[in-house]
């Protein structure tokens, strides 16, 4: 069986002596896993579009243990490693995240258009770091994980007027004062700009983002929540690696 996709490709990497195996955040399937073979032989249009941070539209065999991509048609080549390595590495710490997150097969062409956005956006934003920092929260949204920003994760009291803030990774969101006294364990403090800025993040698009500027020091405390909050969440899929293994 044959199937066409427009897909992302997220991770690439040389199997034996002449194939590669692949990752692709696909449009309609969701997150594929595909070999492509004898790839590595020649010099070919079909070898770039399987480089990662590349968008093309691929042709799928369905294989008996993994899928077999075939052709490919290169829609746009988002970065060069060698001309731009600061923003290379941002983007490809974007798919990174989409790796982590998703399981394969499980479609979702909103985190796949965001995929999109984002690496679109990057090439031209003043500020890709906090650009990629509120791609993480909205992907982090649109699986699932939208942390609780405005009421107490625990008890549901609202938060709005607390001097004091506090946000618990594994619950979710902040805490409250009361519950706080209660429980404080896995609770990091964080500033009122945090949650102002990441409630902003949540509902701004990344167009609007990728030229805003924040403060150095706010960039930091943001980066250290989102990374915690990302690591948490991404514990859990190391599914992909493991299928690998068993090839
Ligand atoms: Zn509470």
């Amino acid at each position: 069986m044959l199937y066409k996709t427009e897909g992302i490709v997220l991770k690439s990497m040389e199997y034996e002596e002449a194939d590669k195996i692949v990752t692709i955040y696909t449009k309609n399937y969701g997150k594929i896993t595909a070999i492509a073979k004898g790839v590595r032989k020649t010099k070919s249009k079909f070898g770039s579009s399987l480089e990662i941070l590349t968008h093309s539209v691929f042709l799928f065999y369905k294989g008996r243990n993994i899928d077999i991509v075939s052709q490919a048609e290169i829609l746009e080549s988002f970065f060069s490693v060698s001309k731009e390595v600061i923003k290379f590495a941002f983007a490809a710490n974007c798919v990174e995240v989409v790796n982590k997150l998703t399981e394969e097969r499980e479609i979702n062409i909103d985190l796949f258009n965001l995929l999109k956005e984002v690496l679109h956006y990057l090439r031209e934003s003043n500020n890709p770091k906090l650009l990629t920092l509120s791609f993480k929260w909205q992907t982090m949204s649109i699986l699932g994980y939208r942390p609780s920003l405005n009421h107490c994760c625990r008890c549901n009291k609202s938060v709005k007027d607390q001097k004091e803030m506090y946000f618990n990774i594994k619950e979710g969101g902040l805490v409250c004062n009361n519950c706080i006294v209660k429980d404080k364990e896995g609770c990091v403090k964080v500033s009122i700009y945090f949650n102002k800025l990441v409630r902003k993040i949540l509902i701004t698009p990344l167009s609007t983002i990728s030229n805003a500027t924040i403060p150095d020091e706010k960039i930091k405390e943001l980066e250290k929540i989102t990374d915690l909050y990302i690591a948490y969440h991404s514990e859990k899929s190391f599914k992909t690696d493991r299928f690998l293994k068993f090839l």
